[in-house]
């Protein structure tokens, strides 16, 4: 992997050499940026802000990076205004993923429709890249951060000069930025590219933790803390109820975690944000239809009531689930069923398939996967470039369009990636 290149990366960024193409951030998009804009043919370079590019592609998916899924369509992802993603995907889809994976001699395999690669080491990925980057003469300097950029007049018309925080700088014909969100930024992406897009003419729209485990001011969700369970989560914003999500729910200390949850944790993040009310509904039985469950509700009411109340709802939910339910009735499972009225029996039953848990904010940045916000699609063209800065682009999750947990991320930072590194290596002679 590419280490630190301090000697030469000085030099590098001390001479008046200027690049075709400098890319901000060797992430997932900005090494497809790097590797499409080389392979066609301009002098490409890479700055890192960590020691070696990749850094976060390493953590995905669990450490095995769950790099894209057979199922992508753009009603999977989230646009601050709204825009269409289907012509991106069209130019660089699911399967120009694989096949430029696999061109490269990097295996894949897919699980329900989740792809990884072959070794199921996300790190593969990560050394993949920094292969082809090195093979395709790009130029990669790691361990320093971009701190600054603007545009000059220079002998071939207008550059880039790049400011780095060592005081060092370099020139470029194009840039592309790449430097991702707010999210992780323990893996780099600090959020600090707002900034230097802003000083270009961009907005940011409000960045937000999204992917993220929901806290709930609810104390007694700590009674079932430590609980995983199958379960179908439906999220409600004020007087708006979105599509149920089912999987592993996770109950903590503070909250609900789990994919369920990360899947509905972007639009909670936004409600939230725009003050409304925010509930996770949780149906802890989601294999019942409406007609089983009466018919078990009809059966438990008419057994012999002489017996515990965790006896009476014996084999239902996890018992710690049913702790949390009756603590909200002030009872305890050893209390005798008998002594509760069937209305309270009967309420706890719908508890079990839709127990509300008032959400009150999210996880930080830190625990976030990805960010919803970011600078809005609509301020580039179909080439990802900026139409407030010309010669600049805009990539992965920098831009305001996050996808649902599920290798819909990394596919639309491999696509956005792409499509920017080849359109800026392109113009630079005379467009596609
Ligand atoms: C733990 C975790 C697991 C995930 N798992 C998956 C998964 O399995 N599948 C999936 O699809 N998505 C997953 N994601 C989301 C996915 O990783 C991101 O959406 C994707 O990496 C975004 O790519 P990017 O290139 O836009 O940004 P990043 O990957 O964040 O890369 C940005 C790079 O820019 C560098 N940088 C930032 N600012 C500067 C600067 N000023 N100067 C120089 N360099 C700079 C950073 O160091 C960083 O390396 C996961 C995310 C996390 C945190």
């Amino acid at each position: 992997m590419a280490k630190k290149k301090s000697a030469v990366g000085n030099e590098l960024m001390t001479s008046d050499r200027v690049y075709d193409v400098a890319v901000i951030g060797g992430g997932a998009s900005g090494c497809m940026a790097a590797c499409a804009a080389s392979e066609n043919g301009a002098r490409t370079l890479i700055l890192e802000a960590n020691d070696r590019v990749g850094r976060k592609i390493c953590a995905t998916g669990n450490g095995r990076c769950n790099l894209t899924n057979l199922h992508v369509d753009e009603n999977c992802y989230h646009t601050g205004g709204g825009e269409d993603l289907s012509a991106f995907f069209a130019r660089f889809s699911v399967q120009d993923n694989l096949r430029f994976w696999e061109s490269k001699g990097v295996y894949l395999h897919d699980r329900n429709g989740y792809v990884y690669p072959r070794t199921d080491q996300a790190s593969t990925i990560a050394e993949a890249f920094d292969k082809l980057l090195r093979a395709a003469g790009t130029e990669i300097i790691t361990g320093i951060r971009v701190k600054d950029i603007e545009q000059t007049e220079g002998r071939e018309g207008k550059v880039f000069r790049i400011v780095t925080n060592e005081g060092s700088h370099c020139f470029a014909k194009k840039v592309i930025l790449a430097g991702g969100g707010a999210a992780g930024p323990q893996y780099g992406s600090d959020g600090s590219l707002y900034e230097i897009a802003r000083s270009l003419g961009h907005t940011v729209n409000k960045p937000l933790p999204a992917l993220v485990p929901l806290v709930s001011d609810d104390k007694d969700l700590k009674a079932a803390a430590g609980v995983r369970c199958d379960a179908k989560i439906t999220l409600v914003c004020g007087e708006k109820s979105f599509r149920a999500e089912r999987g592993e729910l996770q109950i903590t200390q503070t909250g609900i975690s789990g994919i369920p949850v990360f899947q509905i944790s972007s639009q909670a993040s936004r409600a939230l944000d725009e003050g409304k009310k925010v509930c996770a509904q949780i149906d802890f039985l989601p294999d019942f239809t409406d007609q089983m469950w009466e018919a078990e509700k009809e059966r438990r009411l008419s057994e012999d009531r002489n017996c515990m109340l965790g006896v009476f709802f014996l084999g239902l939910v996890n018992r710690k689930v049913l702790a949390l339910l009756l603590r909200k009735r002030e009872l305890q499972a050893e209390k005798k069923a008998s002594k509760v009225d069937e209305d309270t029996l009967i309420s706890i039953m719908q508890d079990m398939r839709s127990f509300k848990v008032r959400v009150t904010g999210t996880g930080g940045f830190e625990q976030a996967q990805v960010t919803t916000g970011g600078i809005p699609l609509s301020q580039t063209d179909e080439n990802l470039m900026s139409v407030r800065c010309s010669g600049l682009y805009l990539a992965g999750e920098l831009l305001d369009v996050d996808g649902i947990c599920g290798g819909y991320n990394l596919q639309w930072a491999f696509t956005s990636g792409w499509i920017a590194g080849k359109s800026a290596a392109g113009e630079r002679s005379g467009g596609k």
